[in-house]
């Protein structure tokens, strides 16, 4: 939904220099812009925002046509969206979430002036000799050039970066294998035999969605499925489970681990539909197979389960390989961050990263991480009249 002033945008160059450089336009790269830009830097000349994605909405651009925002988690709103009177609470619920959260993100850059060049990938993150950072980016799939900046806060998400583990006979599958971010509809495995690997809601919402369609649907998760609570999705997790969940991912943060899944500290939504399908036998998780083989997947008790497709909805890891070059990483694999703040270096911030990410806390991030930020500036933001609307 291009108008005038986003045709404008794309096509403004990306200044050589810069304050802050924010990558990745989702909720929590816009979250952490909108304070900057409240505070002070004015997007696109000392605040850029730079984003892969061909058009708004994050992740939320490439989820698959039948999700809704009543069936999945609830969505936080971004902050100053209720200014627009757009609120994900009252959103329609009738379109694909997809489109939904697209068009109010576009609203919402538009609205607050946030200047998100796109598509722009980042490719590396370095140290110049002056101390600042350089943010190397592919524009358009062309390598262009470079922005130097003071501060760089990394908002790039986990989608592009999806987990499929490894168990013996993978590589001799002869049906088709994919990932979560490959799914595009039920249709697409009419009269399949589909195994659905996963404990997580995407996992639950293959398996619900490919009933009746495909000609059997395997359900396999690696540990136990429980589903907790009888409250809406959001509200589903008991309050220990949170807290727990919270607590598992700042410890990994903190100490630069591989960051454990959200959805083992949470337990699923226990939906009206998720408990009605768990009654009928329709999701009942058997627990993970041992042993891929050409035409199918057999579990430890010797039994086979002939199958045309495996789709792995085992979750993601954080997107942080265009960071490496600052060496970041501790030997646990992960990047050691408390509160938003990369540890190994003061001008790096992670804004939706560990305990910040998924639905608990993402939008958290924005403030908290757009608060450090300014504080690490120097000197600081001028003080300039707030973003204009
Ligand atoms: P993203 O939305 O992934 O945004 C990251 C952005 O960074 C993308 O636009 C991407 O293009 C960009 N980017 C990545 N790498 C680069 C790069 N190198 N250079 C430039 N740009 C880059 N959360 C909820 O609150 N409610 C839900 O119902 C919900 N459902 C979910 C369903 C699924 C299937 C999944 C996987 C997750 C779900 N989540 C949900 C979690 C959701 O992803 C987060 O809440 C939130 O969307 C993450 O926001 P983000 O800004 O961290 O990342």
């Amino acid at each position: 939904m291009a108008d005038a002033r986003e045709a404008a945008d794309a096509r403004a160059a990306i200044p050589p220099r810069a304050r802050v450089v924010v990558v990745g336009a989702g909720q929590a790269g816009l979250s952490v812009a909108y304070h900057l830009a409240r505070h002070g830097l004015v997007p696109g000349e000392d605040l850029v925002v730079l984003d892969r994605s061909p058009s708004t909405g994050g992740a939320w651009q490439f989820r698959w046509e039948s999700l809704r925002l009543g069936t999945a988690h609830r969505v936080n709103d971004l902050p100053g969206m209720r200014e627009l009177g757009l609120s994900f609470d009252t959103a329609d619920q009738t379109r694909a979430a997809r489109d939904v959260v697209g068009e109010y993100y576009a609203a919402y850059e538009r609205h607050f002036g946030l200047h998100v060049f796109r598509p722009v990938a980042v490719t590396g993150v370095r140290d110049r000799a002056d101390g600042r950072l350089d943010v190397r980016y592919l524009q358009d799939g062309a390598l262009r050039s470079s922005v130097s900046t003071d501060v760089l806060v990394n908002a790039t998400g986990t989608w592009g970066a999806p987990i499929r583990p490894w168990v013996p006979g993978i590589d001799t599958f002869h049906g088709r294998q994919l990932s979560t971010p490959e799914y595009r509809a039920a249709r697409e495995f009419a009269g399949q035999r589909v195994i659905v690997v996963g404990g997580g809601t995407s996992a639950v919402g293959f398996v619900l969605e490919l009933e009746g369609i495909a000609a059997s649907t395997t359900w396999v998760t690696r540990r136990p499925v429980s589903f907790e609570g009888d409250e809406p999705p959001e509200a589903s997790a008991s309050i220990e489970g949170r807290l727990a969940a919270v607590a598992q991912q700042n410890e990994a943060a903190a100490a630069g681990a591989v960051l454990p899944s959200i959805i083992s500290g949470t337990g699923l939504p226990s939906t009206a539909r998720n408990l009605d399908a768990a009654a009928r036998g329709v999701l009942v998780a058997r627990p993970m197979f041992t042993q891929v083989e050409p035409q199918g997947v057999r579990f430890a008790d010797g039994s086979f389960e002939p199958a045309d497709v495996i789709i792995w909805a085992t979750g993601f890891r954080s997107e942080l390989g265009h960071l490496d070059p600052l060496r970041l990483r501790e030997p646990g694999g992960g990047v050691a961050a408390v509160e938003g703040r990369a540890l190994r270096d003061p001008r790096v911030f992670l804004a939706g990263y560990g305990p910040q990410a998924s639905t608990i806390g993402a939008n958290r991030a924005g403030r908290l991480v757009a608060n450090q930020v300014l504080a690490a500036l120097s000197p600081p933001a001028p003080a300039r009249p707030a973003l204009s609307t």
